[in-house]
């Protein structure tokens, strides 16, 4: 699949950036960083435990199981709804 993973396209191979893969989120990220720091705090702690079980240190990256625990993730980041480009909203968190 070519797009951001595709490695060896020019200088900027080592800094490519990648949206956060939470669909309203607007955050760019370096490749190495799967999803905003936002997000990322609206993750629950199983889920992205499940999601380093799974990466297993990249040996993992393309299992369903894998990419089943990013799309968990991810769902649960959007269930959570809110994000960096909504800081107004996080300041309401009570
Ligand atoms: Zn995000």
């Amino acid at each position: 699949m070519p797009g951001y993973l595709d490695p060896g396209r020019g200088p900027s191979a080592a800094i490519r950036m990648h949206g956060c893969p939470v669909p309203r989120c607007a955050a760019w990220l370096p490749a190495s960083a799967f999803i905003c720091r936002a997000d990322r705090r609206l993750v629950p702690a199983p889920l992205w435990a499940e999601l380093w079980r799974t990466w297993d240190g990249g040996r993992g990256a393309a299992t369903t199981d894998h990419q089943g625990a990013c799309r968990a993730a991810i769902e649960a980041a959007v269930r959570e709804g809110t994000c960096a480009t909504e800081s107004t909203r996080i300041s309401t968190v009570s």
